[in-house]
């Protein structure tokens, strides 16, 4: 069991720490100790019979998922199983994401943008507006800003 979990990088086992949907938790927590998880296991071990509604929780939560076939132990059928899908991907999107854009970042740049939307222009609280990636040049017509704000810019919903 301790061998399995060594293989995962520790990002992503910090991130699935993060989970809070418990039926996400309780895949994730098998697939750790197993590597996989069975559509029998899921009904008969965790008594969720829609198996495709709890691998979506698990992908609703940033983890993202592999469908394979198995032949039960039960029935000595073909069922479908789950894996963690491609883990560094996520990883580096995610992780990655949430570190660049801290709170201090993005009051930079509400600060510089002046609380606008670099698309529209309309004017908006902070919570509000998201960081983006590209500060297009004839937008900001200042290459200073480009260059402090690291190519970000901040758009409403
Ligand atoms: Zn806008």
């Amino acid at each position: 069991m301790a061998e399995k979990k060594a293989k995962y990088p520790k990002e992503f086992l910090e991130h699935i720490k993060l989970v809070t949907n418990k039926r996400a938790k309780v895949v994730i927590d098998h697939i750790l100790q197993h590597g996989f998880i069975t559509t029998d296991d899921l009904q008969t071990k965790y008594g969720y019979i829609h198996a495709p509604r709890a691998a979506m929780d698990v992908k609703d939560s940033g983890i993202p998922l592999e469908t394979f076939k198995v032949i039960s132990n039960i029935s000595g059928r073909q069922i479908g199983a789950y894996r963690f899908g491609d883990i560094t991907q996520i990883q580096t999107k995610r992780v990655a994401g949430r570190i660049a854009f801290s709170k201090k970042f993005k009051k930079e740049l509400y600060d510089l943008s002046k609380g606008k939307c670099m698309i529209c222009n309309g004017h908006f609280e902070e919570r509000y507006l998201q960081v983006d990636h590209r500060v297009p040049y004839e937008v900001s017509g200042d290459i200073d800003v480009v260059r402090s704000v690291g190519g970000f810019m901040l758009l409403c919903g």
